[in-house]
């Protein structure tokens, strides 16, 4: 909301500023901010040849079709190990996009030739089919979880990023501990008393002097130990307009450090 209304240049909607919208994810990841992909040590033995079997995924072991493919397409010598392939042999073994090649080997055939980690992100990872048990072994085996290349773990998309206030961005205000947010927030509010501005302050005030100052807002709800839910519950009740209530609290201070077990009151 604070985004939505004072960033520049602005994206509209409070939506456009979530990575669980389509509007504001990054479109690669999916808002994730982590991307799935083959993990290029298990999958091949740099210090073997073709000829020796480098190529460890399955569907290319020595003799196979997809085999053959790399290695007896005159593409690259079979008996050269992998870890001397050149800055132009080793990208086009790896990460080679599809394209048509005609060679002896095949009988002067147009075979389709791609890059191992290609054919691997396109077949397996980037498909709609459902995934049977072999291939969930497969991934299991010879993928790595990694921060997502295009956002880089942000989990917003670049205009999103491109869209700040004083020169932070959305995702820099999750990172910094409340202590600094309330900072940052005067700032931002510049002695306009904006009741946005002024909102989100209390609320984030209230979380300081309960003894949160420590926490940013990145932190995943579930992550939350017992009793930093149990208080950030209790911000959130004692912020809503309901009044002449009676709260009663079981054990408030449970999980406080001592230092902090005036705070609540
Ligand atoms: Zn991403």
């Amino acid at each position: 909301m604070l985004f939505s209304r004072f960033a520049t240049p602005s994206l509209g909607y409070a939506n456009a500023y979530s990575f669980n919208d389509p509007s504001g994810m990054c479109p690669v990841c999916q808002g994730i901010g982590k991307t799935i992909t083959l993990d290029v040590e298990k999958a091949v033995n740099h210090e073997l040849s073709l000829n020796e079997g480098a190529i460890l995924l399955p569907g290319f072991t020595v003799g196979s079709w997809y085999w053959k493919l790399h290695a007896e397409t005159g593409l690259f010598d079979p008996y050269k190990k992998i870890k001397e392939y050149t800055p132009e042999e080793y990208p086009l073994l790896m990460y080679a996009e599809a394209q048509k090649i005609t060679t002896a080997e095949t009988g002067d055939m147009n075979v389709t030739y791609e890059g191992i980690v290609t054919r691997f992100m396109r077949t397996t990872i980037h498909t709609e089919k459902d995934t049977s048990k072999r291939t969930a072994k497969v991934m299991e085996e010879f993928t790595v979880m990694q921060a997502c290349p295009t956002c880089k773990g942000k989990r917003y998309n670049a205009e999103v990023l491109a869209s700040t206030i004083d020169n932070y961005t959305i995702y820099d205000v999750t990172l910094v501990q409340l202590t600094e947010l309330i900072e940052i927030l005067k700032k931002i509010d510049n002695e306009s008393r904006h009741p946005i501005i002024v909102g989100i302050q209390k609320r984030v005030q209230d979380l300081i002097d309960i003894g949160l100052g420590y926490m940013d807002l990145c932190r995943e709800t579930n992550s939350l130990s017992g009793g930093e839910s149990q208080r950030v519950k209790m911000v959130k009740q004692l912020a809503s307009s309901l009044t002449n209530m009676i709260y009663t609290f079981d054990e408030p201070s449970t999980g406080l450090h001592p230092r902090d077990v005036y705070r609540p009151v």
